[in-house]
Formats: C-alpha cells, structure tokens, sequence
C-alpha cells in the first residue's frame, strides 16, 4: 500500500539545479526502485479508477512515464502534450511564461475532440504556467479537463491555486515546501 514516507525517500533533491538557487526535485530514481513506481502508480490509478475520465493528456517528458502506466491499467487513450515542434501533423500550440522569457506545448488536433473529459497529468506542479497551457490547448480543441494531477506539488510556488482558481481541481501525492 501508498507510504508516503517510502516515496519521498526515494525522490532526490538537487540544490542549485539547473541553475543557482533551485531546489530540484529529481524523480528518476523513482523509476529505477520498482516498488515506489508501482506505490505512485497504484495511488493514481485508484484515484481515477471511477473517474467519468475519458482521455489522459500527459507533458513533456516525466508525465508520459507515470501516465502511460494510468492508461494501461485504467484502458483509457492516452494523449501527448510536447514541447514546441516535436510532434507531426496539423498541431494548435500554447505558450507560455517562465521565470526568463517564454516556452510553448503543443497538442495533435485530433487528440481530443468535443464531449470528451481530459485528465491532465504531470510530474510536478510549479507555477502551474505548464498545466495550465495544456488546459487551454484541450479547450481549445473543444474538449473539457475534469482535473490535474501531478505527483509533486510545490505549494509555495502557488502554481496548484492558480490552476483552481480557474474551476479546475487539483490532485496531488506530494508536497515540498
Ligand atoms: P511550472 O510550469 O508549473 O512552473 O513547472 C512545472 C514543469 O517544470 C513540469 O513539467 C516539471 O517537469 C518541470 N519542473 C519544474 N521544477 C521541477 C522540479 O523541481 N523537479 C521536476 N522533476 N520537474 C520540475
């Protein structure tokens, strides 16, 4: 079962990572320690289990990892939101704002469609400026988000509360403040 306690220790932190001052939170040691990858997994999948969830829309590139494993077992299309110019075929994108300048996501027009309800998922939750573009190119496309979902979130940042703030909730396992 879900330990909490368990899975922060196997979450490294990185001072001064990519650059001085960041507290990074490394999750690839998660997926190296199969136990811990099948807690988080098993926690997500229980969430959504019942969920009226009809797509999983995953970022660039941590998300696809835990998302991919919600859509096996939940049998639900999995979709992919990218960093700018990585996907072929007609594409709408959004961008967005970092600290320093501007970054874009980018989604296949015929990802989702009207009618559907999108979980929208990603390992970590900052300033929310990430999620928050991939809600708009699901809006854009026509389709609703039923929720967000992160493994991590960073409270301070206050990313998770802007995303609320626009109706939409916010589910996640872990905070670090
Ligand atoms: P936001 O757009 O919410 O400011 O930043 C979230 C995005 O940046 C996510 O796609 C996430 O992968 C990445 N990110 C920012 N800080 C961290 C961190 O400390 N650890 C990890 N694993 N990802 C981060």
């Amino acid at each position: 079962s879900y330990d909490e306690y368990y899975v922060k220790s196997v979450i490294r932190t990185l001072p001064d990572w990519p650059e001085p001052g960041v507290m990074f939170r490394d999750i690839t040691p998660l997926f190296k320690d199969p136990k811990a990858l099948r807690m988080i997994s098993d926690a997500f999948i229980q969430r959504y289990m019942d969920s009226e969830m009809t797509h999983i829309a995953c970022i660039d590139a941590r998300g696809f990892l835990i998302a991919s494993i919600m859509a096996y077992q939940l049998q639900k299309p999995l979709v992919l939101v990218r960093k700018k110019g990585k996907l072929p075929g007609k594409t709408v994108h959004q961008e967005y704002q970092l600290e320093y300048g501007t970054s874009a996501v980018e989604m296949q027009v015929d990802s989702v469609s009207a009618g559907d309800k999108v979980l929208v998922f990603d390992d970590l939750i900052a300033t929310g400026g990430t999620i928050l573009a991939a809600c708009t190119l699901i809006k854009t496309l026509g389709a609703n988000v039923i929720e967000c979902a992160a493994l991590i979130d960073l409270p301070d940042l206050q990313g998770s509360t802007r995303i609320q703030d626009t109706g939409i909730p916010v589910y996640t396992l872990l905070a670090y403040e």
